[in-house]
């Protein structure tokens, strides 16, 4: 009897034990999935901090903007104290433009105010040179006829005239979806470049005195600028600076009821080279 008692209580260790080493096999399972989890929370909030540590400035010494640029159509590098941003020109969206025959075209109906040219054969290669620190000047530069900047797309940004004259309401009408056109140079932009900016905060790009610009709202307030110069531009953070830097927006106000122009004011820094 005593046996049988000693035996039947040995099994029950046994089976307690099994079941201690079952449910403690789970819990770490339960214990090592949420590691996993807590893990891969920690490792965003590193990814974070290395952004932090990195300030404005990427690995290879460029303003944190310039990852933002299509690597595709730009080089971008640094020369001395210069940055250089060399461009195809051509636009990396799907415009009326590319023509028909291209696998871009989009069939819009601008056709009547259209201008006659299209993007493919035509070298509209550019290549500018700014300072990779610039500094409010102190006077201002007006911009003048051509590329005044070159924008995330790997195309020109013009200012809002066409011509000799301000754009009117038929050559904007003319303008593809994302405010762009050919002149009798290459593909640019005259109007908010719908492809990657759409009444948000995104950069558009940078211009020619090296300043960058961004979309109608700003990062640092999440909404329209309200103390913007008469060429769009304040000094605030951005989503790429933790400082505060000079920098500027497509201005949000209408032009002729109906479209936002890039930039129509003056360069407030010192333009820099465009070839
Ligand atoms: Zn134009
Ligand atoms: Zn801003």
């Amino acid at each position: 009897m005593k046996k049988e008692k000693k035996k039947k209580s040995t099994k029950h260790l046994f089976l307690i034990c099994f079941l201690l080493i079952v449910v403690s096999a789970c819990s770490n399972d339960d214990s090592s999935s949420s590691d996993t989890v807590d893990d891969s929370s920690s490792d965003t909030v590193d990814d974070d901090s290395v952004d932090n540590d990195n300030g404005s400035v990427t690995t290879d010494g460029l303003h944190a903007a310039f990852a933002e640029f299509d690597t595709d159509e730009t080089d971008i590098y640094l020369d001395g104290d210069n940055v250089v941003i060399e461009t195809t020109g051509y636009p990396n969206h799907t415009s009326y433009y590319w023509g028909e025959d291209h696998e871009l075209y989009l069939d819009e109906d601008i056709g009547a105010n259209a201008t006659p040219s299209t993007i493919p054969g035509r070298d509209a290669s550019a290549t500018l040179t700014v300072s990779a620190n610039p500094e409010l000047a102190t006077s201002s530069t007006s911009t003048q006829l051509g590329t005044i900047g070159i924008s995330v797309s790997g195309a020109a940004i013009f200012n809002d005239q066409e011509g000799n004259g301000a754009l009117t309401d038929g050559v904007a009408k003319g303008l593809d979806y994302s405010g762009g056109h050919i002149g009798p140079s290459v593909y640019h932009y005259h109007l908010e470049p719908k492809a990657f900016t759409d009444d948000d905060e995104n950069l558009v790009g940078i211009l020619a005195d090296g300043f960058f610009i961004y979309g109608r709202k700003c990062n640092s307030t999440g909404t329209y600028p309200t103390d913007l110069d008469d060429s769009g531009g304040h000094t605030h953070t951005t989503q790429h600076s933790d400082t505060e830097e000079y920098h500027y927006h497509i201005i949000n106000e209408l032009y002729l009821d109906q479209y936002y122009i890039i930039f129509a004011g003056d360069y407030k820094g010192n333009p820099g080279n465009i070839n």
